[in-house]
């Protein structure tokens, strides 16, 4: 890579790993669920990661996301060297840098759905608590936003939560399977919404098990036993509507 690329990976929302190794446990029950890694992601991408189950790929997300630390090897997210940070500075970095969207939504379920986005404002200290309404009128709940959880379809609820990932402002989105427990329509209206997000210039890392959905990525990450195999680039991406599975 050139100097000029290393050089955009430490931009805010850029990632750059280099032999990034995760072991979890120790002696016969040690797994390698990262095993040097190498990874360069310029900002404002949307890079999808593929591979089969238990190949790494959530490890890789939360190792870049700062939940998990690595065991091995250095990890740059936004020019922020991860490595040998205490947990207390990764929690910074993270309320900062770094929005988050799972699979199964991990909505507070006493909350409503403009309060689950609300507290992260609030604890985070980031976004302005006003522009929460607003910020779920864009997601497509405009008059959802005094439901609780339980209230909520599963898209719905995913779609909530994409609204608490971007209330923060982050550079990077990491999102594992966001689509996974939804069916194909619903899935790819919140495909939808990442992409928006990704093309109002913020960087999305998507994990998904589906192929077809790698068609609107910039830069696919194939992942196979803790490894990056291959990484592919896609100079026109698809839009997430005409993506199916
Ligand atoms: P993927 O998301 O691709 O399915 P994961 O990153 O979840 O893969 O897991 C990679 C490997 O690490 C798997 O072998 C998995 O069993 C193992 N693993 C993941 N999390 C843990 C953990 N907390 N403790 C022990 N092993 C784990
Ligand atoms: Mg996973």
């Amino acid at each position: 890579m050139s100097q000029e690329g290393q050089h955009e990976t430490t931009r805010r929302g850029g990632v750059r790993l280099r032999g990034v190794g995760k072991t979890y446990g120790t002696g016969e029950a040690a797994v390698d669920a990262l095993d040097g890694v190498d990874l360069d992601v310029p900002p404002g991408e949307m890079v999808v990661v593929l591979g089969p189950s238990g190949s790494g790929k959530t490890t890789l997300l939360n190792v870049i996301g700062g939940i998990e630390p690595a065991t091995a090897g250095d990890i740059r997210v936004s020019g922020v060297e991860l490595t040998g940070r205490a947990p207390r500075e990764l929690v910074g970095f993270r309320r900062e840098q770094i929005g988050f969207v799972f699979q199964f939504f991990n909505l507070v379920p006493t909350l409503t759905a403009r309060e689950n986005v609300e507290v992260i404002v609030e604890l985070t200290g980031r976004g302005d608590r006003r522009a929460v309404p607003g910020l779920l009128e864009s997601v497509g709940l405009a008059d959802r936003m005094d439901h609780f959880p339980a209230q909520l379809s599963g898209g719905q609820q995913q779609r909530v939560s994409i609204a608490r990932a971007l209330a923060t402002d982050p550079g990077l989105v990491l999102a594992d399977e966001p689509t996974g427990a939804l069916d194909v329509a619903t899935g790819k209206s919140v495909l939808a919404l990442l992409q928006e997000a990704n093309r109002s210039g913020r960087g999305v890392l998507m994990v998904t098990h589906n192929v077809s959905v790698a068609r609107i990525a910039h830069r696919v990450v194939h992942m196979h036993d803790g490894r990056v195999d291959a990484v592919e680039r896609n100079e026109s991406p698809a839009d997430a509507a005409s993506v199916s599975w």
